[in-house]
């Protein structure tokens, strides 16, 4: 159980939806500047803007590194604003919180970096700073690294901390860029009771026309605000240019959401449904998945003239299957009927298959 402190002690940062705004990266002094007016003008009251990137590959644009953080002051001292940045080394916590950068996050590369995580935990406890910590999921949909993440900036004495959801890398072409997975974050709200848990619908969406949806379902799901990425001039910026969007665009994203009442009573029974909601939403990607799979093997037999349904086959993949299912204490009867259903469905598919022309 973490015993963790508010993230922020003005009242005005604590009112739900919480919402963090800025550029994807700091690219030069007047675009961080003219962004962060726009934004605070529409009432945002802190500024992100990433100083080091993590790229992919070499040769993309990485970020400008210790400058941009005066550029992140100066904004700072003209708007009022908070700043916050990523950091992933012990040199970017130093350098960070020596400009006065207000809040710090993990992003998805390092929370699934625990050498790392420790690294950056263990810079932040020596700044002895009371700084507030949010930490990306990692990359991979692994819940127990994510709160392993947490915890050991816990144990550095960051009780000021929170999640951030942004969602998870899979292969191959998605709506997403990357996959919301929301019985994630979620499960990890009832895990760390009291951790506020934002969504940042930028990196999910991948595209600038996601993120309105993409925002309402986390506000539905009861998150406690967001990080979006916003840039003066979205179409001209050297990172993420297709999901970021003007000032003005993110003020009318934001006066669509509809915030729910939070108190009522079947709050908890309306997350358990959007956990299945989400769990259905994977299971039918993956019954998709496989019914490509067995299209190809139909392909296969036709262009090998083999039969469609081959002896033995057929028993072998139920008795494995049932009996799997049956230590994981599901009833045997339930899974013969799901695999006898999958099953007779991909046969039919694989016969269309093998008698098409
Ligand atoms: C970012 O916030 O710009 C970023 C790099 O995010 P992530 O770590 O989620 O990829
Ligand atoms: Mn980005």
């Amino acid at each position: 159980m973490l015993n963790l402190k508010p993230l922020f002690d003005d009242i005005e940062l604590t009112r739900r939806p919480l919402v963090i705004a800025g550029p994807c990266s700091a690219e030069t002094e007047e675009q961080v500047i003219e962004t962060a007016k726009a934004l605070a003008a529409t009432g945002i009251k802190i500024l992100r803007a990433g100083v080091w990137k993590p790229r992919t590959k070499p040769g993309g644009f990485e970020g400008v590194g210790v400058e941009a953080l005066g550029w992140m002051k100066r904004a700072k001292e003209l708007t009022g604003m908070l700043t916050a940045t990523e950091v992933a080394t012990r040199a970017h916590v130093e350098a960070a919180l020596e400009s006065g950068i207000d809040l710090l996050w993990i992003g998805a590369r390092t929370s699934a970096n625990p050498f790392a995580m420790q690294e950056v935990a263990d810079a932040i406890e020596a700044s002895g700073l009371d700084v507030p910590v949010l930490v990306k999921n990692p990359v991979n949909p692994d819940l127990e690294l994510w709160i392993g993440a947490l915890e050991r900036l816990y144990n550095a004495g960051v009780h000021r901390l929170g999640a951030i959801h942004r969602g998870f890398s899979a292969y191959g072409k998605h709506l997403y860029r990357n996959l919301p997975q929301w019985h994630i974050p979620i499960e990890l709200r009832r895990r760390v009771p009291g951790l506020p848990v934002i969504n940042d619908p930028s990196h999910i969406g991948g595209k600038r026309e996601l993120i309105a949806s993409i925002s309402q379902q986390a506000l539905d799901m009861g998150f406690d605000g967001f990080i979006i990425e916003s840039h003066c001039d979205p179409d001209q910026a050297w990172s993420d240019k297709s999901q970021q969007v003007t000032p003005e665009v993110l003020e009318f994203i934001l006066n669509t959401l509809v915030l729910r009442d939070e108190s009522c009573t079947t709050e908890s029974l309306q997350l358990l449904r959007k956990q299945v909601d989400s769990i259905d939403n994977e299971l039918l990607e993956i019954l998709n998945k496989r019914m490509r799979v067995t299209d190809e093997i139909g392909q296969f037999k036709k262009e090998h003239r083999m039969p469609v349904i081959q002896a033995g086959r057929y028993e072998d993949l139920m008795s494995g299957r049932v009996k799997l299912a049956q230590e994981m204490g599901m009833s045997p009867e339930f899974m013969r009927k799901i695999l006898a259903a999958i099953h007779e469905e991909s046969v039919r598919r694989q016969v269309e298959i093998v008698n098409r022309r």
